[in-house]
């Protein structure tokens, strides 16, 4: 089966969550865009953030101490001009939004109203800008509405990017697009673009809990990684303290939000334990809260501990706190008057493809913005609420440069060859699919997890080499659907894990193992790899970057 080009246009840009979506409506002014998505438009993990967006707003706030709180949770390896970018350009960012209509929650109470900053962990100011606990969709919903609008934006749902059109001629490989999946028909179009921008946001199926929705999956990481993009940091993977914890509940969260409000968390037999754990007890960075339950749950085998907000008042909950709250209604808690039982979940992948300040990849035409990429902002750990904030920023520096790129540099897309599914045929063994994906999800948790070991990582690393060489085997003898490129996406998102994780000899950040507890200063530094001739992750040199 061969397929005709199907679309060619100026910009193409793949993922429709914030960094998708801004980027798209940004080229628009000047040029056509493709917007590919595989799923309906909104779906995104955009769309599920709920606490709200890092920006320096409040009077007695200043760059320097946003910066500062950025750098202290990127604990040592964060990049300063990265940080700056996207701490000085933000409140423009969201001045933006809010121009296109994003409403955030105002201080109804004062006379002259200003909007209500919250305050999450890390953070040394109210400085968190919100839509009640629905932001993102609030955000999504704006931004959504300016996408079918937008005459320039070609809006394609339900078209799962499979992999790069690259072209190897040069010093560097180029980027002339995608090849693309039409989900509806079974078939893989090729998208031509002067310019490609990956936004396909993070990683979190990789694990088994995770606070992602289901298109988390790593395409994009695994499509640069395959491209022979550099991609650096992996072993930093973000794990949310507060998920819903019950049977039916695909991990919800529960907003940090709730306890930058005064919800404290508390064990089985009620008693309160962060303070045992950190100055700031709840308030405590991330990653220190997670542990510190996965601690309390390992040493006294409890199944989950207690997030409780129940000391404030009732009617004052319902009120911030509405999706969470019904949703938690939904499985039998009510939060405004009861402790709710919660775990740690797989949240926020810090790593990524490496870009430059202007989301630029090792790749030439080939652009990388959000959770995808690796800009330098988190480090070696996120500090909440930076993440939309960087995906604006970020969207909008390769906006600006891939439009003053194929203003000076018009050369239009070389032939390429039709996707070629030589003698592939139907999959009749589905269970191939889900056994893998379940395989490799669970021992990602156990042995990857939010405490980790040589001898775990190397265990994964066995599992993981095995799944590869047969899922590479499967692949192109099957014709592919978005469930096996998914999985195979997804084993190429654990290898890369796995080989970040192992390569770091220190506790750092998100990242602990129990073999080297302290951080060291001869380890402060990114882990970069890229793909070597036997397609496993081969690190690179300390201080390579782009
Ligand atoms: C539950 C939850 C709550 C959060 N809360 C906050 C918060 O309060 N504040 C904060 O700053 N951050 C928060 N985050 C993190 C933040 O939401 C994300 O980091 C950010 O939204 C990422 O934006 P993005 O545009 O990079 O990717 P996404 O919003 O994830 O969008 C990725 C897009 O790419 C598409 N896609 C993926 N693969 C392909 C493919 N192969 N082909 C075509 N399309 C593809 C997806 O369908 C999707 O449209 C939260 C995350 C979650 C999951």
């Amino acid at each position: 089966m061969h397929a005709s080009v199907a679309l060619q246009s100026d910009v193409l840009v793949i993922g429709s969550g914030l960094a998708g979506m801004l980027c798209a409506l940004r080229c628009a002014e000047h040029g056509r865009v493709a917007l590919v998505t595989k799923d309906r438009l909104p779906e995104s993990s955009s769309a599920y953030a709920q606490g709200g967006i890092a920006s320096v707003w409040g009077a007695d706030d200043t760059f320097e101490s946003h910066i500062d709180d950025t750098l202290t949770a990127g604990a040592g390896l964060c990049r300063r001009d990265a940080v700056e970018a996207v701490v000085r350009e933000g409140p423009d960012r969201v001045r933006e939004l809010i121009a296109l209509g994003v409403h955030f929650d105002l201080n109804a109470d004062s006379e002259h109203p200003t909007y209500d900053l919250g305050r999450e962990g890390g953070h040394s100011h109210r400085r968190i800008l919100h839509a009640l606990d629905q932001t993102g969709s609030e955000m999504v919903r704006v931004l959504g509405e300016a996408v079918r609008a937008a005459p320039d934006v070609q809006l394609i749902e339900n078209h799962l990017a499979v992999e790069l059109i690259l072209d190897r001629r040069g010093s560097t490989p180029a980027c002339w697009g995608a090849y693309v999946l039409d989900k509806a028909t079974g078939r893989i179009h090729r998208f031509l673009a002067r310019a490609t921008i990956l936004c396909t946001g993070g990683s979190g199926k990789v694990y088994l809990y995770t606070s992602n929705p289901d298109v988390a999956t790593g395409d994009g990481l695994a499509m640069a990684y395959r491209a022979g993009a550099r991609v650096a940091n992996m072993e930093f993977f973000q794990f949310h303290p507060t998920c819903l914890y019950h049977p039916q509940a695909k991990s919800f969260l529960l907003t940090e939000a709730l306890r930058g409000e005064g919800a404290l968390l508390r064990r089985p037999d009620g008693e309160r334990f962060m303070p045992r754990y950190h100055p700031l007890a709840e308030l405590a960075p991330r990653d220190v809260v997670a542990r510190a339950i996965d601690s309390e749950m390992k040493e006294h085998g409890f199944d989950s501990v207690y997030l409780d907000i129940s000391h404030r008042d009732a009617a004052w909950v319902r009120t911030r706190f509405p999706s969470v709250h019904r949703h938690c209604l939904e499985y039998g808690f009510d939060l405004a008057t009861q402790p709710v039982p919660v775990v740690p979940a797989a949240h926020y992948q810090c790593g990524g493809i490496v870009t430059d300040l202007q989301a630029r990849t090792s790749i030439g035409r080939l652009y990388a913005a959000g959770e995808v990429a690796c800009t330098g902002l988190h480090g070696a750990n996120r500090l909440a609420s930076n993440s939309l904030l960087e995906a604006l920023v970020f969207g909008q520096r390769a906006a600006t440069h891939m439009i003053d790129s194929l203003q000076a540099d018009r050369t239009p897309p070389p032939p390429h060859p039709p996707w070629d599914t030589g003698a592939a045929t139907t999959s009749t063994e589905s269970v191939v699919v889900s056994q893998d994906w379940d395989e490799i999800r669970r021992f990602m948790w156990n042995y990857v997890g939010i405490v980790r070991s040589n001898q775990r990582l190397e265990r994964a690393r066995k599992r993981i080499t095995l799944l590869q060489d047969e899922i590479h085997g499967y692949y192109w003898n099957v014709l592919p659907s978005s469930d096996l490129i998914e999985l195979r996406n997804i084993a190429t998102v654990a290898e890369l894990i796995i080989a970040c994780a192992s390569h770091r000899r220190e506790s750092r950040g998100l990242h602990t193992t129990i073999d080297y507890p302290e951080p060291r200063a001869s380890e402060q530094h990114d882990t970069v790899v890229q793909r070597g001739s036997s397609r496993a992750p081969i690190p690179l040199p300390t201080g390579s970057w782009r």
